[in-house]
């Protein structure tokens, strides 16, 4: 299936919007008082939308933040950085979502979320979010989001609005292990496959939701399902492309890396946003794998946001 039409309008996401607090020592867990560091603004979607907006294409979010600092501080930023914030709901009745991430030593991360119960777990499609949505041209969903029935019952209707106006979807299946004991969220997982039109897993998600053996299996079953291309992301070994026609590996951009989160995030934002500007699809690809090589070489997820001129700064100096 080839890619379907840009309809014009923004990016919209819906999803968690939250502060990361970050142990600053490696190890398992946080069962002993260890030294944190942050709260630094973040969420996967909200950084997704923030990485969109700061590549100039008009971009909004759908989320809920409390009435305290943690929320102001990332309405405050997202708003600066030229991002639609009238569909974020202030609930003066909840705290505003958190994560805590600690790094083991082998790089893998254990997180701490209080997502369900805070005022991300209300996020809606109240009328300031359904008037977000009427604008808006491109939909992306981060698995992390559907977290709860209601969630995905929310992120199902504002599916069914953005595709009944022509607007395209992508899905980032962003799984986090603490988040797979959710039952709800292999239901949200299953629906999100049939719906997307760009999905982008990282390598081992790509086989999770199939039967099959191979990686070529699973495209092609995955394909099957209606998406018009799966990218998949490949930490420091970059990206692959593949469409019902073509597939093409796109080697990462070597960095030090000082902090994976918000890589994927800046990485899709990247890639659909160049996508709908009408760039090629191996531009697409360099740019997006630039992006995430940008992400991991900065501390905190909204720090490793960049702009196209340091992407393509980077690019040219790999050359
Ligand atoms: P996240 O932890 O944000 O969910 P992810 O698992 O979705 O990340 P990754 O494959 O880890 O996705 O990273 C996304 C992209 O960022 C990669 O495809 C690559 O382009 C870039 N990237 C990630 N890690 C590195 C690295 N160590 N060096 C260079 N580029 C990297
Ligand atoms: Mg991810």
């Amino acid at each position: 299936m080839s890619l379907p039409p840009v309809r014009p309008g923004k990016i919209v996401t819906m999803g968690e919007i939250l502060v990361d607090i970050m142990a600053v020592e490696r190890g398992t867990g946080f069962r002993t008082p260890l030294n944190l560091r942050g709260p630094f603004p973040g969420g996967a979607p909200a950084i997704f939308i923030f990485q969109t907006a700061r590549l100039g294409h008009p971009a909004g979010i759908i989320s809920c933040v409390g009435d305290d600092d943690f929320g102001w501080m990332n309405v405050e930023r997202l708003q600066r950085d030229g991002v639609d914030v009238s569909a974020i709901r202030i609930d003066d009745d909840q705290v505003t979502a958190s994560a805590f991430v600690r790094y083991r030593e082998d790089g893998d991360r254990d997180f701490l979320f209080n997502l369900k119960r805070s005022a991300a777990g209300q996020t809606a499609l109240d009328p300031p979010a359904r008037a977000l949505l009427a604008d808006c041209g491109h939909f992306h969903v981060m698995g992390s989001s559907l977290f709860s029935f209601h969630l995905i019952d929310e992120v199902r209707k504002a599916i069914e609005i953005v595709k009944a106006n022509g607007a395209t979807v992508s899905f980032d299946p962003n799984i986090r292990k603490e988040m797979l004991n959710i039952a709800e969220m292999r239901a949200g997982l299953e629906f999100m496959l049939q719906y997307c039109d760009i999905f982008l897993p990282s390598g081992p998600e790509l086989m999770m939701p199939t039967e099959a053996k191979t990686e070529q299996a699973a495209i092609a079953e995955l394909l099957g399902l209606g998406a018009s291309c799966i990218v998949v992301k490949r930490a420091a070994g970059g990206a692959s492309y593949y469409d019902a026609t073509r597939a093409l590996d796109v080697p990462g951009y070597p960095v030090a890396e000082a902090d994976p989160t918000g890589a994927g995030d800046c990485f899709g934002a990247t890639f659909v946003t160049c996508l709908r500007q009408g760039l090629p699809v191996e531009d697409c690809m360099r740019l997006a794998n630039a992006a995430g090589a940008l992400a991991v070489s900065r501390q905190g997820g909204m720090e490793g946001i960049s702009s196209l001129e340091e992407m393509r700064a980077l690019i040219a100096r790999a050359s």
